[in-house]
């Protein structure tokens, strides 16, 4: 099958040619057709499929070959598309596929996130774009300044539906919705299908055609798995045996908490391995600088917590490592997903302590396979070393069903409040108010964390059970900080 088969114009073939993709991905030859059809679309897919390109092709087609519905404000050229995505990273790389596939059509793109100055947003914004990038929050601010005029978008993308929910951006969504003319097509990706998403695409989309693509944990050929189980207290020194002893490149490493990102790039460095932490609370240009280093090859390690490294696509990623094992299951797909992607090889491998042994078990029920284990010589576990989970400084997801083993998580409110980080850059806060208390009964029954862990990492606020949108689990957003 071709490009040129789905229907696209020469302009847009010709773009995907120089970008070297010879044949459409499965989503891409299910979604171009769908959406070069006018109707909505509700699509299952994970980043790595291609999912990007299945939307921002037809798009592209549309745009270009229709004239505006109306004019915007003053009679600029109206905003025509708008595609939210849950994290800066997954934003501007939407924007850049964007610059990308539309390098021969006449369109113009901008994204626009938290975390920088706003006022470089605002300029471009002026000036007047077809197609916009944005996260929720940073697109709320613009839009309560009235430096952005939805009103006239004909396509709305909310790219990876799933994180956004996760991380609490429903109310944000919602609003903008608000700000959007009724008559519009809608495309709705997501790499899962919870209840919250399907009430969500019930709201939002009219008659959608329905197209879904394996799962990588249903067909991660590319990526060969393994298990070293080790004491939590000599994983760094396994990490940096490996990294050294097979000379990895491009290692991408997963930790659970913002806080052991720090410390494990901090411990990398000093053993002499290049090493940076990317996370919620890094700066964006350190994110940028971070992830620029990377990509080019003078970064070998870079350690990240699941949310921060949503997005990243660094194509033919040889390395990822699970320094810790995630406690919701689809985080580890999610993880694995970076690597050997576009049908290239890559290895995952999981460092695992005996505390995450119930982690574990959940991940291997869900990608349906046990994970072969190897012990490496000298890092074999020793009965009388004591394994404690990290404990989470990250808010708790949504999920279906407690993961067994999970760290502790306490109701203690946070020091300095009870706000915490989004990955957008805003703080989300819970206000005594809109916190209804939960039962004490109904909380988990976890093992303290040890003093130490606790001062370093504040505790999550709610427990991982509670449905989404119940008191808000991530609470409103703050106005500030973005
Ligand atoms: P995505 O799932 O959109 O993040 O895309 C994942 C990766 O696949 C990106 O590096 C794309 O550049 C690449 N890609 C997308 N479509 C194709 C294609 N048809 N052939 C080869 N690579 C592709």
């Amino acid at each position: 099958m071709s490009f040129a088969s789905l229907g696209l114009s020469e302009a847009l073939v010709r773009a995907v040619s120089e970008r070297g993709y010879e044949s459409p991905t499965p989503i891409q030859a299910k979604a171009i057709p769908a959406v070069l059809s006018g109707g909505d679309l509700l699509a299952g897919a994970q980043t790595g499929t291609g999912k990007t390109a299945g939307f921002v092709l037809p798009i592209l087609q549309r745009l270009s070959t229709t004239a505006p519905r109306r004019a915007g404000a003053g009679g600029a050229r109206p905003i025509r598309a708008l595609i939210l995505t849950p994290t800066r990273e997954l934003a501007a790389q939407v924007e850049e596929s964007v610059v990308a596939y539309g390098r021969h059509v006449k369109l113009s793109s901008t994204v626009v996130f938290g975390g920088v100055n706003i006022n470089p947003q605002i300029d471009r914004l002026r000036r007047g774009v077809d197609i916009l990038v944005a996260t929720p929050g940073r697109l709320l601010d613009h839009a309560g300044q009235r430096t952005v005029d939805l009103s006239g978008v004909e396509v709305l993308v909310l790219d990876e539906a799933d994180r956004m929910l996760d991380m609490g951006f429903i109310h944000d969504i919602r609003r903008v919705l608000k700000l959007l003319p009724a008559q519009r097509q809608n495309l709705l990706f997501s790499a899962t299908f919870s209840d919250e998403i399907k009430a969500l695409a019930d709201g939002l989309l009219n008659k959608p055609a329905m197209i879904e693509v394996a799962r990588r944990n249903a067909t991660a050929e590319g990526v060969v798995q393994r298990v070293l189980p080790v004491d939590r207290v000599r994983k760094r020194e396994l990490l940096s045996h490996l990294v050294r002893e097979h000379n990895w490149f491009q290692v991408l490493v997963f930790t659970r908490t913002k806080h052991g990102a720090n410390r494990l790039a901090e411990q990398l460095a000093k053993d002499g391995i290049p090493a940076l932490a990317i996370h919620g609370n890094k700066s964006q240009n350190a994110r940028t600088r971070a992830l620029a280093e990377f990509k080019s090859g003078t970064l070998q390690v870079l350690v990240a917590t699941d949310i921060a490294a949503r997005g990243l696509d660094i194509v033919e990623l040889p390395h990822v490592v699970n320094f810790d094992l995630p406690n919701v299951p689809e985080d580890y797909v999610h993880r694995i997903g970076r690597t050997g992607r576009a049908g290239a090889e890559g290895e995952a491998v999981s460092l695992v302590s005996p505390d995450e042994n119930g982690l574990l078990r959940d991940i291997e029920r869900l990608v349906k396979r046990q994970i072969p284990r190897e012990t490496i010589a000298g890092f074999e576990l020793d009965p009388n070393a004591r394994n404690e989970p990290e404990v989470d400084d990250r808010p708790p997801r949504p999920s279906r069903r407690p993961a067994r083993g999970a760290a502790p998580r306490q109701n203690a409110p946070r020091p300095g409040g009870s706000a915490s980080q989004r990955p957008d850059g805003a703080a989300a806060q819970r206000t005594a108010a809109s916190t209804p208390q939960r039962p004490a009964a109904s909380v988990p029954q976890r093992p303290a964390a040890s003093a130490p862990q606790r001062a370093a990492q504040p505790a999550s606020p709610a427990a991982s059970t509670r449905p989404f949108g119940v008191g808000g689990v991530r609470g409103r957003p703050t106005r500030s900080g973005r």
